[in-house]
């Protein structure tokens, strides 16, 4: 039992550094009795389903052991750290038990290539085939899909995760060559694009066939990671949106480099990149895939990099002053949704609720919308609140200020709770 828990120590730690499933991220512990705690117990990690529920999930690798020697990995070979295995069963009654006490609801499994690609792909399968066919287990599963195993051991993984994920690891293959020239782009594509030709043909079959098995019904997505090799924003956006196009992936998450190693090759140990450049492309990555935003709209030669102290949709509309305003009564949604300070949700609203007669600013109000944002962007009646024309500049210092503000407002208000 000891055993078991060293080795869910190893492998949880090692498995923190992928994102492909979202967690928390809160570290609030309750070291006394007091009730709750905020930081998930040790493998534990928070992820949506595609019905926006959130699960939480034992996220372990199957081994750390790796033949690779990718340099911004922990788990590379060259890097002197503890090694430990499960062996199929041991992640099985893991699962198991933690699923039976309530713990989870799910399990992400990923792991370094022991051997080689399939017989790491042979083993996650193993894992998840043993949960649903002799556990009746039917939480969740999202399993790493290893670029290089067989076409029938991925096509076997399918049958049985819910979630499959190729990880792409850098955005671009420049970056790929510097820090993982064991790696090629084409092998990580080549599983990408037999998952998403076997849904099609699922698909197909479904429209003629009774009976069609399961497969990776909450689809596929891949993670890169960020400012390992020196990639502007532009580079990682548009290589996001690329994928979304041509292989209909789920998401792409977007993982910052953590300094690990002195290697030349990488940034300075103390160089982290900032949380606020994930949330910026994230953003982005939103804008791209709810909003119909293109990503050269979003980024491009003249702005390669997304800025830090505005959102970028309030970037790209300040950047195209010339579209506005526009005409809350008459506008197309996905116009509406484009305006800062109103969301898909309320542009929404706007256009169920204008067919019963043109809206007014306290209706948008209650509708959701930002009207301190929102009102240098739209009219409303033929009326516009802001009169003052402005230049791209003045108007973002303007709303840095208003932010800044509000900011400071709210803070002082929880201080004087105190
Ligand atoms: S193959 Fe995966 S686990 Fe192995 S060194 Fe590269 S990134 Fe790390």
């Amino acid at each position: 039992m000891e055993r078991i828990e060293e080795k869910l120590a190893i492998l949880a730690d090692a498995a923190k550094y992928d994102v492909s499933c979202a967690s928390s991220g809160s570290d609030r512990k309750n070291d006394t009795k007091g009730l709750g705690n905020a930081a998930p117990g040790m493998g534990i990690c928070h992820s949506y389903t595609p019905d926006g529920r959130c699960v939480s999930l034992l996220k372990i690798l199957l081994t750390n052991v790796c033949i690779y020697d990718c340099a911004y990995c922990v788990s590379r070979k060259s890097n002197d750290v503890k090694r430990a295995a499960f062996t199929v069963q041991e992640v099985v009654d893991l699962t198991i038990n933690f699923y039976r006490r309530n713990y989870i609801e799910g399990l992400f499994l990923s792991s370094g290539i022991f051997k080689d690609p399939d017989y790491t792909m042979e083993r996650l399968v193993r894992v998840a085939k043993k949960l649903r066919t002799e556990n009746n287990f039917n939480g969740y599963i999202h399993l790493k899909a290893i670029p290089g195993a067989s076409d029938e051991l991925i096509r076997e993984a399918g049958l049985y995760a819910d979630r499959l994920s190729v990880n792409l690891e850098l955005p671009t293959e420049a970056g790929l060559k510097l820090l993982a020239p064991e790696k090629t782009r084409p092998a990580m594509i080549r599983p990408i694009r037999f998952l998403q030709h076997e849904v099609i043909r699922l698909e197909d079959e479904r429209k003629v066939l009774k009976k069609v098995p399961t497969f990776i019904p909450a689809g596929q997505s891949t993670q890169v990671i960020v400012g390992a090799a020196g990639e502007t924003d532009m580079e990682i956006v548009h290589m996001a949106s690329h994928f979304y196009r041509q292989f209909q992936l789920k998401r792409v998450y977007y993982s910052g480099y953590v300094p690990i190693s002195n290697d030349t090759r990488l940034p300075g140990i103390h160089s982290q990149v900032p949380l606020l450049r994930e949330n910026r492309l994230y953003q982005a990555d939103y804008l791209i895939r709810l909003y119909g935003f293109q990503a050269h709209e979003l980024l491009n030669e003249g702005h390669p990099n997304l800025d830090t102290d505005i959102d970028p949709k309030l970037s790209w509309a300040l950047r195209h002053l010339d579209c506005f305003p526009i005409d809350i009564n008459k506008a197309d949604k996905m116009l509406i949704a484009r305006v800062p300070g109103i969301g898909l949700e309320s542009a929404r609203k706007i256009c169920a609720a204008r067919i019963h007669g043109a809206l007014g600013w306290d209706q948008l109000k209650q509708m959701g919308v930002q009207i301190n944002r929102a009102k240098y962007f739209i009219t409303c009646k033929s009326r516009s609140l802001e009169r003052k024309e402005l230049a791209p500049e003045q108007l973002r210092q303007l709303l840095l200020t208003q932010s800044h503000s509000k900011w400071l407002k709210a803070h002082t208000a929880q201080l004087s709770l105190f």
